[in-house]
């Protein structure tokens, strides 16, 4: 028998495909980007959030008023915390109205609490602060001549351009964000659009209003000379929800043929996860001038590069919105769990291709996933690193284990397993622990093993199969070995076909073992000309070539 070295079982297309080239175009936004992680209790528990905002793009500067509604928590000492880089200057704060001593060092103002205001209920910290943010987190720039201004909101990164406790773990319930900006500029946020106020000095004040939780991280501000266009999706109680889309005015002919896909997306997406999560009040894009994508909560941002006119690009724009389901309704309890963010996104952009394309289109599309570093774990342990926050492993790998997990548990479990994972934890934070109770629920049985081997373990099996064909020429002894070195054993069921003259039958083998040897009856009669394990590739893997008699 000859085997030839380790190769991919499933035919491979080496051609450049969407995702991929999407997430290289993130990983080197990230590059300079270094996040940092959380070691101190901020000593409150955030309502609401109030930003005033005035940006000046002739100064590139931003000058603000942020309150923070906020309860002190158990842990409140002497002292409050909000994050805010060292590049902005802090001019002031005030605890509900007083003035309050504070000190800003190491990206932090640390804000003196007397007793008094440690026992109230509730606090609203104020903070008068002004300079030029430094880092991919805000950025001023230009096209076609004018102004383009915006947020990036990965990780870490909304302390670049306003104090808050930049921690998703907690979720405002609701916020208000006020841009001023000179004429003819609009600013574009989350939520609603309450109010759009000229102001005497030439200047115009957008009054933006969230009325759902909202952590700082998807909070957004994307100011341009904007063209505005609309689509329109209609849920299934009858609300109309607009589709706002905020482009630059040379883009707005390809956008409108780029975008004309989101309300179909939209109810794909409805259709596997349960109704739009933010129908009071919008779903939007915002072109912005960084190459990359971001999923602000209601108003993505959305790179001028990628609109082509031509739908070059819709899976980033079937993994965007998803994101309003994965990491803005639910929200990771901390960035470990990146992947309930990723991993879903980009699941759901293949789910999008399976319901306009069929079943064969999207095991295609998940065979293109199997590409760059997918050794693993999904599961982040180290979060200070953006670039691997949001790699190969939460993306690709994140969504390959959701498509193996819906073979393990069944197309009607697993995509009811999914509704009730959004049904119980929208607008709350989430965990990958979380995730894994909902699925063993609807299972009924433990998932304990595959998320162990797929989620926080690393590798994937290497099978080698041998068989032979008994005398009665419809029966075949299955040999399946596991050739892997870095991990002992893999579990799963794997899909076996065995073809004879006369016909095709499938069943499916529990394989637990290094060696494991399983007697197959082949339905129809005929010799046993060939025997395959997971034919649809429904198995990360690599497969040595089938040894037969
Ligand atoms: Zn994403």
């Amino acid at each position: 028998v000859d085997i030839p070295a380790h190769r991919n079982f499933a035919p491979r297309t080496y051609r450049a495909i969407p995702a991929a080239a999407a997430l290289a175009l993130l990983a080197g936004a990230l590059c300079a980007e270094r996040a940092v992680a959380e070691d101190e209790a901020s000593a409150i528990d955030v309502q609401h959030y109030r930003l005033d905002l005035r940006v000046d793009p002739a100064s590139k500067s931003v000058r603000g008023v942020v309150e923070v509604r906020a309860k002190p928590t158990a842990s409140a000492s002497t002292e409050l915390i909000l994050d805010l880089s060292q590049a902005l200057t802090v001019d002031a704060v005030s605890l509900s109205g007083t003035p309050a001593q504070f000190s800003h060092e190491d990206d932090r103002i640390r804000i003196v609490m007397d007793k008094a205001q440690r026992n109230r209920r509730s606090v609203t910290i104020t903070v008068t602060y002004h300079g030029t943010p430094q880092g991919k987190g805000f950025t001023f720039a230009e096209r076609n001549g004018q102004p383009a201004i915006s947020s990036f909101g990965m990780p870490f990164t909304a302390r670049q351009w306003w104090p808050c406790k930049d921690d998703p773990s907690d979720k405002a319930d609701s916020a208000d964000i006020l841009i001023t900006v000179p004429q003819p500029l609009t600013a574009a946020s989350n939520g609603k659009l309450v109010a759009t106020v000229p102001n005497e000095d030439g200047t115009r004040t957008f009054h933006w209003r969230v009325a759902y939780p909202i952590y700082p991280d998807v909070m957004s501000v994307a100011i341009g000379e904007y063209a505005m266009f609309e689509e329109r999706y209609q849920a299934a109680n009858g609300a109309v929800l607009p589709m706002q889309f905020y482009v630059f005015p040379p883009d707005e002919e390809k956008a409108r043929r780029d975008f004309s896909v989101l309300p179909d997306m939209m109810s794909s997406h409805v259709q596997h996860f349960g109704e739009y999560p933010f129908l009071r009040e919008k779903y939007g894009v915002a072109e912005f001038a960084t190459y990359s994508f971001r999923e602000h909560q209601t108003l993505p941002s959305y790179a001028d590069k990628l609109i082509t006119g031509d739908h070059q690009n819709d899976a980033i724009l079937a993994h965007e919105l998803a994101h309003q389901w994965f990491g803005n309704s639910l929200t990771v309890r901390d960035w470990r769990h990146v992947w309930l963010n990723e991993g879903f996104a980009t699941y759901a952009s293949m789910l999008w291709q399976e319901r306009r394309n069929g079943r064969a289109a999207y095991l295609e599309e998940l065979q293109k996933l199997d590409e760059g570093d997918l050794q693993g774990p999904v599961f982040m342990s180290d979060v200070t690193d953006n670039k691997k926050l949001f790699g190969a492993a939460t993306f690709n790998k994140g969504a390959w284990t959701l498509h193996m997990l819906r073979h393990v548990m069944g197309d009607e479990r697993f995509f009811a397993a999914l509704r009730a994972y959004v049904a119980e934890y929208s607008y709350r934070n989430v965990t990958t622990e979380d995730f894994r109770a909902v699925c063993e629920r609807l299972h009924g049985k433990t998932l304990e093993w595959f998320f162990r081997e797929w989620i926080y373990g690393v590798s994937r099996p290497t099978y080698q199969v041998s068989w032979t064909s008994g005398t009665a020429g419809n029966e075949v002894t299955l040999v399946i070995r596991q050739m892997q070195s870095d991990v002992p054993v893999f579990t799963m069921p794997i899909d076996v076909r065995v073809t004879t003259s006369a016909g095709e039958t499938q069943r499916v083998v529990w394989n637990d073992r290094r060696e494991q040897t399983f007697p197959i009856a082949a339905e129809k009669g005929g010799r046993v000309t060939n025997v395959t394990i997971d034919p649809d590739g429904w198995i990360l893997k690599h497969v040595l070539a089938a040894a037969s008699d």
